[in-house]
C-alpha cells in the first residue's frame, strides 16, 4: 500500500512543473512536501520541522499562521472575497492605499495595485513609457538597468533583467536596455570606491549623451538580490536619483524584496532618503501572506494621466484580480502589526545580532565574502579565498550547502555560489541563533568536509 507521501510525491512528479528548477534533477529527489507553518517554523507531511530560513523566498514577516493576518482574512471572506477595480472599489484597497501613501518615501501618493512583483514591474515600466508620451514627448522609450538586475519573469521585467543564465535565452523576443555597471566591489579590481565611481561615471556618461532616448532607470535600492544579495556603497544610491532627476530622466525603485523592514528601513529608498518616482512592492506587503503588489506613482506622474478621454491618456492596463479584498485587508493587518510590534526598529537589533553570529564565518578557507543589509544575507563561497576563484558552477556548492541545511533542520535557497539568509522579520533571538548555527554548520561542513571545529 502506498503512503500519502508517496502518492503526493508521485502526483506532484507527474503534474507539476516546478518554477526555476531543471525537472530531471527534481524528479529523482525526495521532494519536500510542506503541509503545514507555524511561528517561524514549517512543517512537511512527515511531520519534520524546519526554520523557514529565507522568508518561503523573501517574503514571509511575521511568521507562519499569525492570528492577526488569519482573523483580517477570515472577517474579510465574510463579507466579499473578490469583486474589481474595474470603476468602482473596495473598502480595504481604498484604506490600503491610504495607509502606503503615509509610510512610502515623500511624494508617493497614488497607488496602482496587481498582484506580483513582476506584475508591479511592468506597471512601472508601461506607466513611465506614457508618462512621456502623454506630455508629448516623444524618443524617451528606452530603460536603464543594472548589471545583473532581476525584475521578475514576464517579457517587460525581463526586458529590464540582466541576468543571463535567466534572461538571454528570451532576447530576441524583448526590447534592449542599457546596462550599466552594478558596483560589485567585491569582485571590482578597483574595490568600493572605484566600483562606485564606475557606476555613476556609466551613469552620467549615459544620461549626459541619451537622456532624450531614456524613459527611466530602474534598480534594486541598496541591495541587489537575486545577482547575489549585492549591497550598494553608501551615497550610491542617491548620488543615481539625482542624477536622473538632473536629466528628466524617471527613477523606478523595484523594492519588491527589500522593502517592508526588509533592510532595516521601512523601505531601502529611506535609507538615503531617495523619493523615486515611481516604487514597485510586493512580497512582505501582505506579511508574505496573499498574492498583492503596488506600483507606487508620484502626483506628477500620475497627473500626466489626468485627462478627458478624448485626450487618450488612460492607462489602459489592468488585471482580473486587481486590488483584492482580501490581500489587502491582509496588507492592512500587516501594516497594524509593523506599528504595533516596532518591527523595523527589531531588525535593526536582530540584524547587530546576526553580524555578530556569523562574524566567525569570515575567517572559513571557503568564505569569500558576507553581505548584509537587514535581515537581508549572502555569503559568497570561493574555491581560493586569496585569488577570490569561485567555485565551478559543477560543484553545485550551493546546493549542497542549502541541502545540508535542511537536513540540519533549515530551508533556504542558494543564488549559485552565495548562500542566501532572509529570516522572518519576527524571529526571535533564539531562533536566529538556531538558525545561524545551522547555517554555519552547513557552510562548514560542505566547503571543508570536516567536522565544526
Ligand atoms: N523584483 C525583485 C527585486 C525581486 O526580488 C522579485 C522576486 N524575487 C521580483 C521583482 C518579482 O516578484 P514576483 O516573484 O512576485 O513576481
Amino acid at each position: 500500500m502506498t503512503s500519502d507521501y508517496e502518492r503526493l510525491a508521485a502526483l506532484n512528479k507527474n503534474h507539476v512543473w516546478h518554477p526555476f528548477t531543471q525537472m530531471k534533477d527534481y524528479v529523482h529527489s525526495d521532494p519536500l512536501i510542506i503541509e503545514r507553518g507555524e511561528g517561524i517554523m514549517l512543517y512537511d507531511v512527515h511531520g519534520r520541522a524546519y526554520y523557514d530560513g529565507f522568508s518561503s523566498v523573501w517574503l514571509n514577516v511575521h511568521g507562519h499562521h499569525v492570528p492577526e493576518l488569519n482573523q483580517a482574512i477570515t472577517e474579510q471572506l465574510k463579507l466579499v472575497a473578490h469583486s474589481t477595480l474595474l470603476g468602482m472599489a473596495n473598502v480595504p484597497a481604498i484604506e490600503l492605499a491610504e495607509k502606503l501613501a503615509g509610510i512610502s518615501p515623500k511624494g508617493l501618493n497614488k497607488v496602482f495595485y496587481s498582484d506580483s512583483g513582476a506584475t508591479g514591474v511592468e506597471i512601472a515600466i508601461k506607466m513611465a513609457f506614457q508618462y512621456w508620451h502623454n506630455q508629448g514627448v516623444r524618443g524617451k522609450t528606452s530603460f536603464i538597468t543594472m548589471n545583473q538586475a532581476y525584475h521578475g519573469d514576464t517579457i517587460g521585467a525581463v526586458s529590464v533583467g540582466a541576468i543571463p543564465l535567466y534572461h538571454d535565452v528570451f532576447r530576441p523576443m524583448l526590447f534592449p536596455s542599457h546596462i550599466i555597471p552594478y558596483p560589485y566591489a567585491y569582485r571590482h579590481e578597483g574595490g568600493e570606491m572605484k566600483a562606485l565611481e564606475d557606476t555613476l561615471a556609466a551613469l552620467r556618461n549615459l544620461l549626459e549623451t541619451r537622456a532624450d532616448e531614456i524613459a527611466a532607470l530602474i534598480v534594486e535600492p541598496i541591495v541587489q538580490g537575486a545577482s547575489g544579495i549585492i549591497v550598494m556603497p553608501q551615497g550610491c544610491l542617491s548620488e543615481m536619483a539625482a542624477l536622473c532627476r538632473k536629466h528628466g530622466v524617471l527613477l523606478i525603485a523595484d523594492e519588491v524584496a527589500t522593502g517592508f523592514g526588509r533592510t532595516g528601513a521601512m523601505f531601502a529608498c529611506d535609507l538615503e532618503d531617495v523619493s523615486p518616482d515611481l516604487m514597485v512592492i510586493g512580497k512582505g506587503l501582505t506579511g508574505g501572506y496573499l498574492p498583492l503588489a503596488a506600483t507606487l506613482a508620484t502626483d506628477e506622474v500620475y497627473s500626466a494621466f489626468y485627462g478627458d478621454y478624448q485626450e487618450q491618456k488612460t492607462f489602459f492596463h489592468g488585471h482580473s484580480f486587481t486590488g483584492n479584498p482580501l490581500g489587502c485587508a491582509a496588507a492592512l493587518a500587516n501594516l497594524k502589526l509593523f506599528e504595533d510590534r516596532n518591527i523595523v526598529e527589531g531588525v535593526r537589533t536582530k540584524a547587530s545580532f546576526v553580524e555578530q553570529k556569523l562574524a566567525a564565518l569570515k575567517d572559513r578557507p571557503h568564505v569569500g565574502e558576507i553581505r548584509q543589509k537587514g535581515l537581508m544575507v549572502g555569503i559568497e563561497l570561493v574555491q581560493d579565498k586569496d585569488s577570490r576563484a569561485p567555485y565551478d558552477w559543477a560543484e553545485r556548492i550551493g546546493v549542497r550547502t542549502s541541502l545540508r541545511a535542511r537536513e540540519l533542520g533549515m530551508l533556504t535557497r542558494p543564488l549559485g555560489n552565495v548562500i542566501v539568509f532572509i529570516p522572518p522579520l519576527a524571529s526571535s533571538q533564539a531562533e536566529l541563533d538556531a538558525m545561524t548555527a545551522i547555517l554555519s554548520e552547513s557552510i562548514i561542513s560542505v566547503t571543508e568536509g570536516g567536522a565544526v571545529t
